[in-house]
Protein backbone atom coordinates (compact mmCIF):
# COMPACT_ATOMS: atom_id res chain seq x y z
CA UNK A 1 0.00 0.00 0.00
CA UNK A 2 2.90 2.58 1.20
CA UNK A 3 4.61 2.20 -1.61
CA UNK A 4 1.57 2.24 -4.05
CA UNK A 5 0.82 5.53 -2.76
CA UNK A 6 3.97 6.54 -2.91
CA UNK A 7 3.88 5.86 -6.83
CA UNK A 8 0.63 7.51 -7.09
CA UNK A 9 2.09 10.77 -5.61
CA UNK A 10 4.54 10.66 -7.64
CA UNK A 11 2.63 10.35 -10.68
CA UNK A 12 0.38 12.85 -9.98
CA UNK A 13 3.51 15.50 -9.14
CA UNK A 14 4.68 14.46 -12.76
CA UNK A 15 0.88 15.30 -14.54
CA UNK A 16 0.51 18.41 -12.76
CA UNK A 17 3.75 19.57 -13.25
CA UNK A 18 3.62 21.08 -10.01
CA UNK A 19 6.79 21.76 -7.88
CA UNK A 20 6.83 20.93 -4.60
CA UNK A 21 9.83 21.68 -2.12
CA UNK A 22 11.91 19.03 -2.90
CA UNK A 23 12.96 18.53 0.44
CA UNK A 24 9.88 18.78 2.05
CA UNK A 25 8.07 16.29 0.54
CA UNK A 26 10.72 13.65 0.64
CA UNK A 27 10.51 14.56 4.63
CA UNK A 28 6.96 13.66 4.54
CA UNK A 29 7.48 10.44 2.96
CA UNK A 30 10.15 9.57 5.69
CA UNK A 31 7.59 10.15 8.04
CA UNK A 32 5.07 7.95 6.31
CA UNK A 33 8.07 4.90 5.52
CA UNK A 34 8.57 5.48 9.06
CA UNK A 35 5.22 4.86 10.27
CA UNK A 36 4.65 8.49 11.80
CA UNK A 37 2.06 9.36 9.78
CA UNK A 38 -1.00 7.55 8.42
CA UNK A 39 -0.64 7.36 4.87
CA UNK A 40 -4.64 8.91 4.12
CA UNK A 41 -3.28 12.13 6.58
CA UNK A 42 -0.68 12.63 3.96
CA UNK A 43 -2.93 12.01 0.87
CA UNK A 44 -4.91 14.89 2.46
CA UNK A 45 -2.64 17.31 2.96
CA UNK A 46 -1.71 17.19 -0.38
CA UNK A 47 -4.60 16.29 -2.45
CA UNK A 48 -6.04 19.27 -2.06
CA UNK A 49 -3.49 21.17 -4.64
CA UNK A 50 -2.75 18.19 -6.79
CA UNK A 51 -6.65 17.96 -7.26
CA UNK A 52 -6.65 22.06 -8.26
CA UNK A 53 -3.60 21.84 -10.49
CA UNK A 54 -5.07 18.47 -12.39
CA UNK A 55 -8.79 20.35 -12.63
CA UNK A 56 -6.90 23.67 -14.14
CA UNK A 57 -5.20 20.44 -16.38
CA UNK A 58 -8.45 19.51 -17.52
CA UNK A 59 -9.69 23.26 -18.05
CA UNK A 60 -6.83 23.68 -20.44
CA UNK A 61 -7.52 20.78 -22.59
CA UNK A 62 -11.23 21.83 -23.21
CA UNK A 63 -10.33 25.12 -24.36
CA UNK A 64 -7.69 23.38 -26.70
CA UNK A 65 -10.25 20.68 -27.59
CA UNK A 66 -13.24 23.76 -28.06
CA UNK A 67 -10.92 26.03 -30.51
CA UNK A 68 -9.94 22.49 -32.57
CA UNK A 69 -13.65 22.82 -33.62
CA UNK A 70 -15.48 25.56 -35.01
CA UNK A 71 -19.40 25.45 -36.05
CA UNK A 72 -20.71 25.81 -39.70
CA UNK A 73 -23.51 26.86 -41.62
CA UNK A 74 -24.51 23.49 -42.65
CA UNK A 75 -27.15 20.86 -40.75
CA UNK A 76 -26.56 17.81 -39.87
CA UNK A 77 -28.33 15.13 -42.10
CA UNK A 78 -29.64 12.93 -39.40
CA UNK A 79 -30.77 15.54 -36.32
CA UNK A 80 -30.36 19.01 -38.17
CA UNK A 81 -27.69 20.45 -35.79
CA UNK A 82 -25.43 22.67 -36.82
CA UNK A 83 -22.31 21.06 -37.99
CA UNK A 84 -18.73 21.86 -36.45
CA UNK A 85 -15.17 21.31 -37.99
CA UNK A 86 -12.81 19.21 -36.67
CA UNK A 87 -9.42 18.06 -37.51
CA UNK A 88 -8.84 14.62 -37.99
CA UNK A 89 -5.99 12.47 -39.69
CA UNK A 90 -7.04 13.27 -43.38
CA UNK A 91 -7.24 17.25 -42.22
CA UNK A 92 -10.78 18.72 -41.55
CA UNK A 93 -13.89 16.95 -41.99
CA UNK A 94 -17.62 18.16 -40.60
CA UNK A 95 -19.04 16.15 -37.98
CA UNK A 96 -22.53 16.73 -35.72
CA UNK A 97 -21.67 18.52 -32.03
CA UNK A 98 -24.17 15.69 -30.50
CA UNK A 99 -21.62 12.98 -31.16
CA UNK A 100 -21.79 10.16 -29.63
CA UNK A 101 -25.32 9.93 -29.46
CA UNK A 102 -25.46 10.79 -33.11
CA UNK A 103 -22.80 10.06 -35.30
CA UNK A 104 -23.07 11.81 -38.64
CA UNK A 105 -20.20 13.48 -40.09
CA UNK A 106 -19.05 14.29 -43.82
CA UNK A 107 -15.75 14.76 -45.58
CA UNK A 108 -15.43 18.85 -46.34
CA UNK A 109 -16.26 17.79 -50.15
CA UNK A 110 -18.82 18.41 -52.30
CA UNK A 111 -21.14 16.11 -54.61
CA UNK A 112 -18.37 15.88 -57.48
CA UNK A 113 -16.33 14.63 -54.70
CA UNK A 114 -13.90 17.73 -54.76
CA UNK A 115 -12.51 18.90 -52.32
CA UNK A 116 -12.91 22.87 -52.26
CA UNK A 117 -10.07 24.85 -50.53
CA UNK A 118 -10.64 28.20 -48.77
CA UNK A 119 -8.35 29.68 -51.60
CA UNK A 120 -8.68 31.39 -54.82
CA UNK A 121 -7.18 31.43 -58.06
CA UNK A 122 -4.58 34.29 -58.34
CA UNK A 123 -4.79 34.27 -61.68
CA UNK A 124 -8.41 34.00 -62.96
CA UNK A 125 -10.34 34.27 -59.43
CA UNK A 126 -12.07 30.71 -59.58
CA UNK A 127 -12.46 28.66 -56.85
CA UNK A 128 -9.06 26.11 -56.03
CA UNK A 129 -9.46 22.32 -55.54
CA UNK A 130 -7.67 19.84 -53.69
CA UNK A 131 -6.33 16.90 -56.40
CA UNK A 132 -3.88 14.25 -56.07
CA UNK A 133 -1.02 13.80 -58.19
CA UNK A 134 2.39 11.84 -58.25
CA UNK A 135 4.04 13.53 -56.44
CA UNK A 136 1.08 14.23 -53.36
CA UNK A 137 -1.41 16.84 -53.08
CA UNK A 138 -1.99 20.07 -54.92
CA UNK A 139 -4.27 23.01 -55.16
CA UNK A 140 -5.63 23.20 -58.82
CA UNK A 141 -7.32 25.71 -60.30
CA UNK A 142 -11.27 24.37 -60.46
CA UNK A 143 -11.50 26.03 -64.23
CA UNK A 144 -8.81 23.56 -65.88
CA UNK A 145 -8.33 23.22 -68.40
CA UNK A 146 -9.19 26.84 -68.95
CA UNK A 147 -6.76 27.59 -66.22
CA UNK A 148 -3.83 25.69 -65.63
CA UNK A 149 -2.80 27.11 -62.33
CA UNK A 150 -1.34 25.02 -59.48
CA UNK A 151 0.23 25.43 -56.10
CA UNK A 152 1.06 23.56 -53.24
CA UNK A 153 -1.90 22.63 -51.05
CA UNK A 154 -1.82 25.30 -47.89
CA UNK A 155 -3.35 23.57 -45.31
CA UNK A 156 -5.22 27.07 -44.20
CA UNK A 157 -3.16 27.99 -41.57
CA UNK A 158 -0.27 30.48 -41.58
CA UNK A 159 3.82 29.67 -41.18
CA UNK A 160 4.24 29.94 -37.38
CA UNK A 161 7.73 31.63 -37.58
CA UNK A 162 7.48 35.06 -36.24
CA UNK A 163 7.31 38.29 -39.33
CA UNK A 164 6.88 35.46 -41.87
CA UNK A 165 3.87 35.85 -44.73
CA UNK A 166 3.85 32.55 -45.72
CA UNK A 167 1.46 29.78 -45.77
CA UNK A 168 2.02 26.33 -43.96
CA UNK A 169 1.98 23.99 -47.28
CA UNK A 170 1.63 19.87 -47.75
CA UNK A 171 5.01 18.92 -49.41
CA UNK A 172 6.49 15.44 -49.86
CA UNK A 173 9.92 14.42 -49.12
CA UNK A 174 12.21 12.66 -51.28
CA UNK A 175 11.14 9.31 -49.90
CA UNK A 176 7.65 9.63 -50.10
CA UNK A 177 6.59 11.46 -46.55
CA UNK A 178 3.91 13.51 -45.80
CA UNK A 179 5.47 16.84 -44.01
CA UNK A 180 4.33 20.47 -43.73
CA UNK A 181 6.51 23.43 -44.53
CA UNK A 182 6.40 27.01 -45.61
CA UNK A 183 5.12 28.12 -48.91
CA UNK A 184 7.77 30.99 -48.74
CA UNK A 185 10.99 28.01 -48.98
CA UNK A 186 13.21 28.64 -49.69
CA UNK A 187 13.41 32.19 -47.78
CA UNK A 188 11.62 30.53 -44.49
CA UNK A 189 12.64 26.75 -43.96
CA UNK A 190 9.97 26.03 -41.34
CA UNK A 191 9.15 22.55 -41.53
CA UNK A 192 7.43 19.90 -39.46
CA UNK A 193 6.74 16.28 -39.89
CA UNK A 194 3.46 16.61 -38.05
CA UNK A 195 0.36 18.65 -39.30
CA UNK A 196 0.21 21.78 -37.41
CA UNK A 197 -3.48 23.20 -36.16
CA UNK A 198 -3.47 26.60 -35.46
CA UNK A 199 -4.06 26.89 -31.50
CA UNK A 200 -1.94 28.54 -29.19
CA UNK A 201 -0.52 26.24 -26.53
CA UNK A 202 -2.15 27.09 -23.31
CA UNK A 203 0.96 26.32 -21.55
CA UNK A 204 4.03 28.42 -23.57
CA UNK A 205 2.46 29.97 -25.78
CA UNK A 206 3.85 28.38 -28.46
CA UNK A 207 1.53 29.85 -31.63
CA UNK A 208 0.91 26.39 -32.76
CA UNK A 209 0.58 23.23 -32.15
CA UNK A 210 1.07 19.69 -34.30
CA UNK A 211 -1.60 16.61 -34.76
CA UNK A 212 -0.25 12.89 -33.26
CA UNK A 213 -1.44 9.98 -33.64
CA UNK A 214 -0.19 6.52 -31.72
CA UNK A 215 -2.26 2.95 -32.01
CA UNK A 216 -2.51 3.04 -28.30
CA UNK A 217 -3.71 6.64 -27.45
CA UNK A 218 -5.71 7.27 -30.96
CA UNK A 219 -5.17 11.56 -31.88
CA UNK A 220 -4.24 13.88 -29.40
CA UNK A 221 -2.07 16.91 -30.05
CA UNK A 222 0.89 18.15 -28.78
CA UNK A 223 3.03 21.01 -28.63
CA UNK A 224 6.40 20.68 -30.55
CA UNK A 225 7.86 23.51 -27.91
CA UNK A 226 7.08 22.53 -24.17
CA UNK A 227 5.91 19.08 -25.29
CA UNK A 228 2.81 18.99 -23.15
CA UNK A 229 -0.35 16.91 -24.84
CA UNK A 230 -3.68 18.13 -24.84
CA UNK A 231 -7.55 16.78 -25.93
CA UNK A 232 -7.84 14.04 -28.46
CA UNK A 233 -9.68 15.51 -30.92
ZN1 LIG B 1 -26.59 14.88 -35.77
ZN1 LIG C 1 -7.59 29.91 -62.43
ZN1 LIG D 1 7.53 30.79 -43.16
ZN1 LIG E 1 3.75 24.62 -25.24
Amino acid sequence: MKSRFIALILLVITLGGIQIAGAQMEQELDKVEGGDFKWQAVVGDFYAPFKEALDHIDEKKDGVRASLQEEVDVQCDKCGRNLIKKWGRNGQFLACPAYPDCRFSRPLEDEAGAIHLDAKCPKCDANLILKTGRYGRFAACERYPDCKHTESYAIGIDCPREKCAGKVVEKVSKRGKVFYGCSKYPDCDWASWDKPVSVECPTCKNPYLVQKSTKSRGEFVKCPECKEEFAEV
